[in-house]
């Protein structure tokens, strides 16, 4: 097990056409002063280069310029501000018919050598739907937005950057980690803010709305000092319990997190206290909902 299997991995992909060859940034990571990552906005200049944009922007193979994605790409942000109508993105500077909405996703994956390896990828939650939406052939779809459950996810997930979890394990407080996302967080930042420009036409600002993985991974990403890993090993424990919700004060001495009623104790402990002591990129950088923030 090893490289050789990698690079029959890396043979299929290209074989399949999943394969981009995007211009590397570098930056500081751990002790490599080169460690490589994908800008965002070298990753959408290559997608439109090999002619996959749609893969990006996802309303469908037709849809491959603003010009065409625009009504689809508003019509999402009208659905949107429903939910998160705090979000910067309806701060009005911008042309919602020229913004495409993503998500950023960190996981913590297994090599061949059965190492660990943390990715970054970035999505759009626009695409075919579901199984069950029978919305006919991708090629001419109506560019109006679906959710992206349907295809595989090999063809719409885009890597930004990659550790191998040696490389980050034995220091303190994961700093090669956070330096990796600060620098993937970074290049996000500039693409939703001040765009991409298309050789045909226009700017494409790729927007956050949010930050998705498994919760080792959030706790871990947002420097969360109140999470699962504080829940008492024992019932009776020395060190008293710090909290287990980055929401709420749910499992202090005082806030019982086991309370089932309708009206426990820690309810009343929403947003009393931020969960971090230092704030991590994210909601440092990115664009996000201030409504949503506690
Ligand atoms: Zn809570």
């Amino acid at each position: 097990m090893g490289f050789a299997e990698e690079n029959i991995v890396s043979r299929v992909f290209a074989r399949h056409g999943l394969r981009l060859d995007p211009e590397l940034s570098y930056g500081q990571v751990g002790h490599d002063p080169k460690h490589p990552y994908v800008k965002v906005e070298s990753l959408i200049k290559t997608l439109e280069k090999v002619g996959k944009l749609h893969k990006l922007i996802g309303l469908g193979e037709a849809c491959d310029t603003l010009q065409k994605a625009g009504p689809g790409l508003a019509k999402f942000w009208e659905s949107f501000r429903h939910s998160n109508s705090g979000h910067e993105v309806f701060n009005g500077i911008l042309d919602l018919s020229c913004c495409v909405p993503v998500y950023l996703h960190g996981d913590e994956g297994t090599t061949y050598k059965r190492d660990g390896v943390f990715v970054m990828s970035l999505h759009t939650p626009l695409g075919r739907g579901t199984l069950s939406n029978k919305l006919g052939r991708w090629d001419d779809s109506s560019g109006d937005p679906h959710t992206n459950f349907a295809g595989h996810s090999f063809e719409t997930r885009f890597l930004l950057g990659a550790l191998l979890r040696e490389d980050y394990r034995d220091w303190d407080d994961n700093e090669p980690f956070h330096e990796l996302v600060e620098l993937i967080v970074k290049s996000l930042d500039d693409a939703s803010r001040a765009g991409v420009p298309l050789v045909t036409g226009g700017r494409l600002f790729l927007i956050p709305i949010g930050n998705k993985g498994d919760w080792p991974y959030l706790a871990t990403s947002a420097k969360l000092n109140r999470s699962y890993r504080n829940v008492p090993r024992a019932a009776t424990s020395a060190a008293p319990c710090t909290g287990i919700c980055h929401l709420c004060l749910a499992g202090r001495p005082m806030f019982d997190f086991e309370q089932m009623s309708d009206a426990p104790d820690f309810l009343d402990t929403m947003g009393a206290e931020i969960p971090w002591t230092t704030e991590a990129s994210f909601t440092r950088l990115l664009m996000h909902d201030r409504l949503a923030q506690v």
